[in-house]
């Protein structure tokens, strides 16, 4: 049985993509689980309100071919994802605009336009017991996770696992970071999400990516292809293995390999392609790993103190580019850590109070804000 499904796509021409989409999708089972009258939403990429060139939210092609594949099975199909920031129909609405959604809404899908929140207990949580989640996915009969292939600033990679960190509010999204500030604990808590609305199906857009400042200022990356999965973790394993990363560098994988969610080996997965005919040569990725190989783990006392100390020196940490800074007080709204303030148009990071979540560098509108690595953790990265 195939896991993971990969097709080439070259372009975002209409009839490209619903071919490539048809045949992504067949390998693991197409849409034959969908009958009439469901509701389906697609968790969308719409970190923010940019448009569709930019590589940073999923493409509005690719949301049209689905919702009409959808359509014509009878279901009623619900766009939706809770960008960073207000989640309010005003803010969510311009995001829906600035990335193309009109067109998903001229070919049958309702854009999400209720922002209530719930609570809810999760016992069966890892890391995360109880949480405060966008009200809308309680329509869904089933979920599509829709992501967008891009490097992350403070989780190596953004694919599917992350993807559906869109289902906290926006504006609870800071109160997540500053609750799980070790990387370690932030990926179990995703990973718990994606437990907890567990996608019927996750598809990744990866005609054009994102590498380098990313997973909203960086450079969009052609890469040709889509792909599909029904677990999340199996494609975001191919998907590192395809940009040259290890899981080891991606906490999300790192966790759902512990749980036994994927295995670490891409062998072990059963694709129905060469992976080799899909790699991403050079892809640039952001510099958070150097950190994470020494968050002060083990036993050992003194290997503990010693890589904690280790870990403060070599982490990578948050950096303003004064000549792109506008001062704008985005990044210091924003910081869960209240470690950003702006005096005299000047940007100031306490480093104490830092959590390096890097909210501040998604969320700059000037990519100004950028993952600084270390002189030393380049050269220990060498090693
Ligand atoms: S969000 Fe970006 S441009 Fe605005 S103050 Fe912060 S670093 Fe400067
Ligand atoms: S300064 Fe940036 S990286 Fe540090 S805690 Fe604040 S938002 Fe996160």
């Amino acid at each position: 049985m195939i896991e993971v499904s990969l097709v080439k796509c070259e372009s975002y021409d209409e009839k490209e993509v619903r071919t490539a989409l048809e045949a992504v999708l067949e390998p693991v089972g197409g849409l034959e689980w969908v009958r009439s009258g469901m509701t389906v939403v697609i968790k969308a990429n719409l970190v923010a309100g940019m448009s569709p060139d930019k590589a940073v939210t999923t493409h509005p092609v690719l949301l049209c071919e689905l919702t009409k594949m959808l359509k014509a099975k009878g279901a009623t199909v619900v766009i939706g994802d809770s960008p960073g920031g207000i989640y309010s129909h005003a803010y969510v609405n311009r995001v829906y605009a600035a990335a193309g959604l009109k067109a998903a809404e001229e070919c049958g899908a309702e854009l999400n336009q209720d922002f209530l929140q719930r609570d809810m207990e999760n016992p069966d949580g890892k890391v995360l017991k109880n949480l405060t989640y966008t009200a809308y996915l309680d329509r869904a009969d089933a979920i599509i996770d829709f992501c967008k292939l891009k490097s992350h600033g403070m989780m190596g990679m953004s694919a599917a696992a992350k993807n559906m960190f869109g289902a906290i509010p926006g504006t609870i999204k800071p109160e997540y970071h500053f609750k799980y500030p070790k990387y370690e604990d932030f990926a179990d808590m995703i990973v718990d999400i994606d437990e907890l609305f567990k996608p019927r199906l996750s598809i990744v857009d990866a005609i054009t990516g994102m590498e380098g400042n990313g997973p909203t200022a960086g450079e969009p990356r052609y890469m040709g292809f889509l792909g599909a999965s029904c677990s999340p973790h199996k494609l975001d394993r191919v998907c590192a293995e395809i940009l040259g990363l290890t899981s080891d560098s991606i906490p999300t994988l790192t966790a759902a390999i512990n749980r036994g969610l994927t295995s670490e080996k891409v062998e072990d997965i059963a694709v129905n392609a060469d992976i080799k005919d899909f790699l991403v040569p050079d892809f640039k990725h952001n510099a958070t790993r150097s950190g994470l190989q020494f968050s002060g783990r083990g036993n050992n006392p003194v290997m503990k103190v010693a890589s904690k100390l280790m870990g403060k020196i070599l982490r990578s940490v948050p950096k303003v580019h004064k000549i792109e800074c506008v001062a704008c007080g985005v990044c210091a709204g924003i910081c869960p850590a209240k470690a950003i303030t702006i005096e005299n148009k000047k940007v100031s990071i306490d480093r104490e109070k830092c959590i390096c979540c890097f909210c501040c560098q998604e969320f700059c509108p000037k990519g100004a804000m950028v993952v600084h690595r270390p002189i030393g953790a380049k050269i220990a990265g060498k090693l």
